[in-house]
């Protein structure tokens, strides 16, 4: 069976022809033929060999994390997920220390130790191949109506954690106010900025391109405004939405990011989920953002992997969006390739969200 690859060693991509088909070998396990996987900016790393880690003895990594798969076979102790049935699986596994009480807790999105494995990025082989097996309990079920689309759910997630953490923050405030402003218009950017106006923000997006452009087309259907960086400064951007309550970072741009840090409205949070590259160290004024975030009960929030929780909800707002945007979901998907090509979008960033075809 075909599985796409990463060598570290050899600094190369290649399609592995007779990748071992997996077999069942726990009485819990699932047995998955895998449909569509997702390629996003973690890829793009593992493939500029930045990170990704093979498994132990294995000179190459399966890589795909975002995968949507259709459940083949299952073990006799399994009792939820049935052939048949549509599955998310999810990424992060617990890492072996006895003292990580997140690991421990079952919320290895929060482990202490780093030590955790990651399918398709860290020890162990991801879903960019034809059949997986994994545990019951990674498994989560989407409904066959978001088929086409579900390939999202697992970037989804990341905006799925976010939010429940803003609810939390924000349940500090006994009332709601609401405007949300989203830094990039990329993957992760436009599932953000769908989340939040799906929970009652006011949604605003700031990045690079001029109008007309695809992802300010999305925005403009799910009700958000777009504001183009290259016409707008970040403080005409900020006078232009009034008091910014959240800011939900998805560019990887520390200078962006800290740019706009001091333009959050009182009481607000700001989250970063981008990774950024090494630059160097650059000025910026820290007494101004400590004297802001005290004075103004400010929080800045980092975030990143995902919970069941998250899983669950970014199912069930998915299946929201297909109910009020069909066709602004269907534009995040803006190319399709098959396993033999899959360097293809990996090396050339093109349109919004590139996906594998893998299964019908
Ligand atoms: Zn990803
Ligand atoms: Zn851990």
């Amino acid at each position: 069976m075909k599985a796409a690859a990463v060598y570290p060693d050899k600094k190369s991509l290649g399609v592995v022809a007779d990748y071992p088909e997996p077999k069942i070998e726990s009485p819990t396990g699932v047995k998955l033929r895998v449909l569509n996987v997702g390629v996003c900016g973690t890829d793009r790393e593992i493939a500029s060999f930045l990170y990704g880690t093979p498994p132990e003895g294995s000179e190459y990594l399966v890589i795909g994390h975002e995968c949507i798969a259709e459940v083949v076979e299952v073990g006799a102790e399994v009792d939820d997920v049935k052939p048949g049935n549509l599955v998310i699986p999810m990424v992060r596994r617990p890492c072996d220390s006895k003292e990580c009480i997140a690991c421990r807790a079952g919320r290895p999105d929060f482990c202490y130790t780093g030590q955790y494995r990651e399918r398709g990025i860290m020890k162990m082989h991801g879903f960019m191949t034809e059949f997986v097996v994994d545990e019951e309990r990674y498994m989560n079920m989407v409904p066959a109506t978001i088929r086409d689309v579900a390939v999202l759910v697992e970037p989804l997630t990341i905006a799925e954690k976010a939010l429940l953490q803003v609810n939390q923050i924000q349940a500090r405030l006994p009332w709601r106010h609401r405007a949300a402003l989203v830094l990039g218009a990329g993957p992760v950017g436009l599932l953000g900025a769908m989340t939040l106006a799906v929970h009652g923000f006011e949604v605003t997006v700031y990045s690079k391109d001029r109008e007309p452009n695809a992802s300010a087309d999305i925005i403009k259907a799910i009700g958000g405004k777009y504001i183009s960086a290259l016409d707008n400064t970040v403080e005409q951007m900020a006078a232009a939405i009034g008091d910014i309550d959240l800011v939900y970072e998805a560019t990887g741009s520390s200078q962006l990011a800290f740019d706009v840090l001091p333009l959050l409205g009182p009481n607000g949070i700001f989250v970063l989920t981008g990774v950024p590259g090494h630059h160097g160290p650059r000025p910026f004024d820290k007494d101004a953002a400590m004297h802001n975030m005290v004075l103004k009960n400010q929080c800045l929030l980092g975030t990143v992997n995902a919970g069941k929780d998250s899983f669950q909800r970014a199912v069930a707002d998915l299946g929201e969006f297909n109910v009020r945007w069909p066709k602004a979901v269907r534009g995040l998907i803006t190319g399709r390739f098959p396993i033999d090509d899959f360097a293809q979008p990996i090396q050339n960033q093109n349109g919004i969200k590139n996906i594998i075809e893998i299964g019908q």
